[in-house]
């Protein structure tokens, strides 16, 4: 078995709406890709049992709004 973030493997497709306009979110992408090597790095020991939740940046196409969503890991 295996946890994936499920946006990022393409399993599930993102439903939200924008809180400011309600216009419908598109995924930007998982945050860590943006914050590269150079993101502060500390896992605390209880943290490396499994991978910590993906989290994706949500933008609004019409009004511009960014915001965060913790993905919960599917199992493979
Ligand atoms: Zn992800
Ligand atoms: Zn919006």
């Amino acid at each position: 078995m295996e946890y994936v973030c499920p946006l990022c493997n393409g399993m599930t497709q993102l439903h939200a709406a924008c809180s400011k306009c309600g216009f419908s979110l598109i995924d930007g992408g998982a945050v860590t890709d943006y914050l590269g090597p150079y993101a502060p790095y500390d896992l605390s020991p209880e943290m490396e049992q499994g991978d910590p939740p993906c989290t994706h940046l949500l933008v609004c196409t019409n009004c511009g709004n960014d915001s965060y969503a913790i993905i919960q890991n599917d199992v493979i």
